[in-house]
């Protein structure tokens, strides 16, 4: 058992239930909302959050890990207004989402000064509430890892090291880079069951995310719904084998759903995801998978049991 901090206040790891891992209540562009803020509507954006939430907790989903963090305009007081309003327990991340460069404040910090960042919304509470974050996001994408990727990565581990709080990341699968998240996490102590390799699912490369397996990560096949690396249409396929071949117990599903994004116009979004919301996987991906002769059984150790393990190894890492 581990214990797990909630933006409603901390849980014990058997009280998760079904989990999304992958989910963002509300996506913005921190610079532009301050700078044109009468391009956003706050009020629009917490009714479009709570209906995707409430929804998701009709079909049968407890709890939500959202992983927005700073280079998302995290907010969890929005959090936890959708969490209270709806019933469905939400899980905060600390962490920064850069592909590239720190922001100008942090660039000449040292690791261990972003470290204590992350510990401090871990250990005290993010954005001067008590709201603490219970999980750690950093990312790498296609331009690989930069100097300052690589500082936020080692800050994660040493973040994770000291508070027992398991690790997530952004990939971009088609450059393998999971394997360096992989080797910098090492590099730093941690186990590599603590940590899910984000986006696993965006490639059909079988030796890539087979090297992830073996070195005992878990893989976030969790982009249900976008067609990023491979067509939605492909997906369900792509679960079904990596089931088949036995590596389900290693297995986080989510949609990496946004119940808002600026990055694009909404009805851009439905027109080239017309199938992406946070029920895609249990309205349409969980029935074609049982229909294969996938158990439920299956499916529950992937939404509980494994999620539920991923923060059970990160707390008990004996370091
Ligand atoms: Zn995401």
């Amino acid at each position: 058992m581990a214990n797990i901090n909630s933006v409603t206040g901390a849980i014990d790891s058997t009280q998760l239930g079904p989990t999304l891992t992958h989910e963002h209540l509300r996506v913005r562009s921190v610079e532009v909302a301050t700078q044109f803020p009468h391009l956003y509507d706050r009020n629009e954006e917490l009714q479009l959050a709570k209906e995707q939430v409430l929804a998701v907790r009709q079909a049968g989903i407890q709890t939500i890990c959202d992983p927005s963090v700073m280079g998302q305009d995290r907010d969890v007081l929005f959090m936890k207004e959708v969490s209270e309003c709806t019933g469905v327990t939400i899980i905060a991340a600390t962490g920064m989402y850069t592909c590239r460069d720190l922001p100008e404040p942090l660039r000449n910090k040292s690791i261990d000064y972003i470290a204590e960042l992350f510990i401090r919304d871990i250990e005290v509470g993010i954005q001067n509430t008590e709201i603490k974050a219970g999980f750690i996001k950093c990312a790498t994408d296609v331009q690989g890892i930069t100097p300052d990727v690589e500082k936020i990565i080692r800050a994660a581990a040493r973040a994770h090291r000291r508070t027992g709080v398991p690790i997530m990341t952004h990939t971009h699968a088609a450059s393998r880079n999971g394997l360096d998240q992989l080797d910098l996490l090492e590099d730093e102590g941690v186990t590599a069951r603590a940590v899910v390799i984000g986006h696993s699912g965006d490639t059909h490369d079988m030796d890539y995310l087979s090297q992830l397996l073996n070195r005992h990560a878990y893989l976030g096949i969790d982009r249900f719904g976008l067609s990023v690396g491979i067509s939605n249409q492909e997906r369900p396929a792509m679960l079904l084998k990596l089931i088949r071949q036995g590596c389900h117990r290693q297995l986080l599903v989510s949609q990496d759903y946004c119940g808002t994004i600026d990055w694009w116009e909404r009805g851009e979004v439905r027109s080239f995801a017309p199938d992406w919301s946070m029920t895609h996987l249990t309205r349409d991906v969980f029935p074609y998978i049982m229909e294969q002769g996938v158990a439920p059984d299956i499916l529950s150790e992937i939404m509980v049991n494994n999620v539920r393990e991923w923060f059970e190894h990160a707390a008990n890492g004996n370091y």
